[in-house]
């Protein structure tokens, strides 16, 4: 059996640099994997095909599971005749904006690539996962990246100083789809300073990276949905260092100096009952290939 853990990402900085003719955004953006994973076991079986169990969230087990469609992928392409039974224990909350169903099929590249000694090397596995979304690409490695282009150009960051998060999930499900849809790119008034956040990464400097947080795609989910507001309003009012949404929202995350700010934070969200799921929780390096 083979097992592999899927980490959630959030967006430290998110920009829309154009929506391409072909209808996809540009975008540039600064990655980081956190410390909240999904599980995933892989088993070898005679019966031909992908069996896949479902734990703890109310999911399809079909071809509508991204771990079931990146299994499909790389099944095919080997023309495998044996089959593969795999598990997935959810824990990363789901349309949250934290890559949780990119992080699962990421996992499931991983793992069948090392289940059936498949040989391909990560970049090779990078370029089939993003013919299954955009944010797969980075999953299959995670850590700090600038992610480029649609998200397929990846570029590693050294990773920031250490800190604490707080990561709160209101109680709605925003579709990514819907976000970008929505989204005037060329009508953008302001764009983060993902260069500067480089920088700042690169000299260790918290501060100028807690600065320079910021997400384009806020302009969309928070007119919508207010209550994004309403939780980085909670958290820079309770000492974080700032608060950003993560991806396409609604997710709310806080960077912390002390984890007890962190904490304090989470009991006020939980106690104002604005989140399905909080979370005190901290940065975490990418996966090491093939583990
Ligand atoms: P992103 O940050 O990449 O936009 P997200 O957090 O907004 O991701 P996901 O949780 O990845 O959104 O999933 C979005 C949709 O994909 C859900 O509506 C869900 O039904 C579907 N989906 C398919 N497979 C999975 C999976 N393994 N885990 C989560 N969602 C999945």
């Amino acid at each position: 059996m083979m097992k592999q853990r899927a980490y959630a990402k959030i967006n430290l900085g998110l920009d829309v640099i154009r929506r391409r003719p072909d209808g996809y955004h540009e975008v540039k953006m600064i990655m980081q994997t956190v410390d909240i994973c999904d599980d995933l076991t892989f088993e070898r079986r005679e019966e031909p095909g992908i069996g896949l169990q479902v734990e703890g969230a109310d999911l399809p087990a079909d071809e509508n599971n991204l771990v079931y469609r990146a299994a499909a992928l790389l099944m095919e392409k080997r023309q495998l005749r044996e089959g593969v039974l795999i598990t997935l224990k959810k824990r990363i909350p789901i349309a949250a904006g934290m890559a949780g169903g990119s992080a699962d099929a990421a996992a499931a590249m991983r793992g069948l690539n090392a289940l059936f000694e498949m040989g391909y090397s990560v970049e090779e596995l990078k370029e089939l996962g993003v013919t299954l979304g955009a944010d797969i690409p980075y999953c299959i490695q995670g850590g700090t990246m600038l992610s480029e282009g649609i998200g397929e150009i990846l570029t590693p960051l050294p990773e920031p100083p250490a800190c604490h998060l707080v990561i709160a999930k209101p109680d709605i499900d925003v579709s990514t789809a819907f976000v970008y849809g929505h989204l005037q790119a060329d009508k953008l008034s302001f764009h983060p300073d993902i260069d500067g956040m480089a920088a700042a990464l690169a000299a260790g400097n918290l501060k100028g990276i807690t600065d320079r947080m910021g997400n384009v795609l806020e302009t969309v989910t928070v007119k919508e949905y207010p209550v994004i507001d309403r939780l980085k309003q909670i958290m820079c009012g309770l000492g974080a260092e700032n608060a950003l949404m993560s991806g396409s929202g609604p997710t709310v995350f806080g960077i912390c100096k002390e984890r007890k700010t962190a904490e304090k934070i989470a009991a006020a969200i939980e106690k104002e009952e604005l989140a399905r799921a909080v979370f005190v929780t901290g940065f975490c390096k990418g996966v090491a290939y093939g583990s």
